[in-house]
């Protein structure tokens, strides 16, 4: 059982469609995927559809943006009914914040001497619900400005680049309700990779799991070296958290995430239905 729980399409940051992204999977064999774009449900309908297809059971998913202490962390969430309407509000606004800051990074840019507008950005993303830096990559990309998203986040977009801007999102405590009380399995996304490292300590971690329920946490990322999988598959297992493991799957938006590349063990996948299914949701 090949199972890839963390993939993303075109209805965020991913470039695949979400049909697209199954009919990778079923290519690559795998049996069981979750698709999870940022702050959105919006694809998981058709990546259903083309899984009965298809033959692959595709997973209610996605990645939440969270805060904790003013740095962003992701969360990712299974199972949940998609049509809750606390966490369809809350997307809503995540969202909306997203959108607001495109104008920011695009003045942030003009100050540095690009010649980038905001219809630029907009016409890298169309009909996409969620907006975020890669989409802004992109157009600096089109603009020939950089040669892929790569560079535009090392030179511009990341956290300590000088066009990055942040946005409000619900704290992670917040977030984790949220998706419980949706029905579904709360797992933090790659901890320890980037800036989120420094605001996810062990005792915050422990905490997240004792006081708010965590599910589990995501060990097997490509953002994870040897060592830092094998520390937080310690924590992990000391703390009788789920251990999930998988690509972040971007399409060419990544070329280093391929579909597959970390799978989460079916015993993993079985421990979050169990969950879920005691929470009321669906897998
Ligand atoms: P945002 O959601 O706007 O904060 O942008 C962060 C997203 O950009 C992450 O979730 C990744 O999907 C993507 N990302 C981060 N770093 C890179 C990179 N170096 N190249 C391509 N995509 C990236
Ligand atoms: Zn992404
Ligand atoms: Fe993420
Ligand atoms: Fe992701």
């Amino acid at each position: 059982m090949k199972i890839d729980l963390h993939i993303h399409s075109r209805v965020s940051d991913g470039t695949d469609s979400p049909t697209a992204v199954v009919v990778a999977a079923a290519q690559r064999g795998l049996d069981v995927i979750a698709l999870t774009d940022h702050d959105t449900l919006d694809g998981v309908a058709e990546a259903q559809e083309a899984g009965r297809r298809l033959g692959v059971r595709v997973v209610v998913g996605l990645e939440m943006s969270t805060h904790v202490d003013g740095v962003q962390v992701h969360l990712l969430g299974y199972g949940l009914n998609p049509r809750n309407r606390n966490l369809l509000a809350e997307l809503a606004l995540t969202r909306q914040a997203r959108l607001a800051r495109v104008p920011r990074i695009v003045q942030k840019l003009q100050d540095l001497g690009l010649k980038i507008t905001v219809e630029d950005v907009a016409a890298r993303a169309v009909a996409v619900p969620t907006l975020g830096r890669p989409h802004v990559a992109d157009a600096l990309v089109h603009l020939g400005v950089v040669r892929n998203r790569d560079e535009a986040f090392s030179r511009f977009l990341s956290d300590d680049a000088p066009a990055y801007v942040g946005y409000e999102a619900p704290a992670l405590p917040d977030a984790i309700g949220l998706i419980h009380g949706a029905g579904g399995a709360a797992v933090l996304a790659h901890p320890w990779a980037r800036a989120s490292r420094h605001v996810l300590d062990t005792p915050t971690i422990e905490r997240l799991a004792r006081e708010h329920g965590l599910d589990g946490v995501e060990v097997d990322h490509q953002d994870h070296d040897d060592a830092t999988r094998e520390l937080l598959g310690e924590l992990v297992d000391r703390l009788g958290l789920i251990r999930v493991g998988s690509s972040d799957y971007h399409g060419i938006g990544k070329p280093r995430h391929h579909l597959g590349a970390h799978l989460t063990a079916p015993s993993a996948f079985a421990a979050l239905t169990a969950r879920v299914r005691a929470r009321g949701g669906t897998m």
